[in-house]
């Protein structure tokens, strides 16, 4: 097992990096506004263990919508297939990630699916425990198990800057727990996902936790399996058709694999059995994705030729 930095990746970087000029960090998080915009880092763990690596790849970045991957195969594992997909669909939307119109054109209310934030917060009301503490604590040894890294936390400042601020995750809450489609104390739902948003790693973490979705569920260094095979087919289903909000259709053309975005700018790349990829760069376009980010792993696909399709 190997893990050093690629010459080869250093060149794509180098090419990437320019286009994070032409894009935002997000703001409406305020803690979010203080990344770096230039940062751009890379990382592909594969299933044999070994990984490489380029760009700023120690800084570490939150999950933000990355999250939303996680605590759906969470759910699903503990609670099964029936009871979540009774409270959330399996469409894509074509409407951005926290678009609240849908919810009233669609009876039941119910969001459409889990990769969109009212679809989220519907997962994240359903995370297993007799309290929050409980519950969180699940879902994050769940993650520090998908990692290897027992050390992953969620940071408090982020976490507190998106709380006080979410107010249309809130709206997407009130309005669902109106129609019956969340139970729960909505204030208690908006810890929970502030904190599973607010989780940190590095672009490494990142690919190695993509590389146990490429494996089928199976943690390629020890072989265990981590979720259930059916449960991470589904999380990489829901990553294809809408894992990059309503620019899902252009990634699949223009990259074709499954992936994740979140408005921290990192994205989870998923190559089925072959490896997981872990892209940063906060500069976000208009629909949120990380701009360097996309077109590295353009370039990547152009060089590797790694579409599914
Ligand atoms: N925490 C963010 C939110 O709920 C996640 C959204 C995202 O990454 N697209 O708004």
């Amino acid at each position: 097992m190997t893990c050093q930095v690629s010459r080869e990746l250093e060149q794509l970087v180098l090419q990437a990096r320019p286009y994070s000029a032409h894009g935002n960090l997000a703001s409406y998080i305020p803690a979010l506004e203080k990344a770096n915009p230039n940062h751009l880092s890379v990382a592909i763990f594969d299933l044999d263990g070994n990984c490489i690596y380029a760009g700023d790849y120690k800084q570490k970045f939150s999950l933000q919508s990355i999250s939303k991957v996680l605590s759906l195969a969470y759910v699903l594992a503990r609670i099964g297939e029936e009871e979540v997909f009774q409270r959330v669909g399996m469409e894509p939307t074509g409407d951005p990630f926290n678009s609240i119109a849908k919810l009233e054109t669609v009876k039941p209310s119910k969001p459409l699916n889990p990769m969109i934030n009212a679809g989220a917060l519907v997962v994240t009301s359903l995370i297993p425990g007799t309290n929050p503490r409980e519950q969180w604590d699940g879902f994050l040894a769940f993650v520090r198990t998908l990692t290897g890294n027992q050390k992953i936390d969620y940071s408090q400042e982020l976490q507190e800057s998106e709380f006080t601020t979410s107010y249309l995750n809130r709206a997407l809450c009130f309005f669902m727990k109106q129609h019956g489609i969340i139970v729960g104390e909505v204030e208690e739902i908006m810890e929970l996902y502030t904190k599973q948003c607010s989780i940190e790693m590095n672009c490494l973490e990142l690919a190695q936790l993509g590389a146990v979705f490429a494996n089928n569920g199976r943690n390629p260094v020890t072989g265990e399996q981590l979720i259930p095979v059916q449960i991470a087919r589904i999380c990489k289903t829901f990553m294809v058709t809408c894992g990059m909000y309503n620019a899902s259709g252009e990634f699949a053309m223009k990259v074709g694999i499954p992936a994740k975005s979140g408005v921290s700018g990192g994205i989870l790349g998923v190559i089925p059995n072959r490896c997981g990829i872990g892209v940063f760069s906060p500069a976000l376009d208009e629909k949120g994705n990380s701009l360097a980010g996309w077109k590295l792993l353009e370039l990547m696909n152009e060089k590797y030729n790694f579409s599914i399709f």
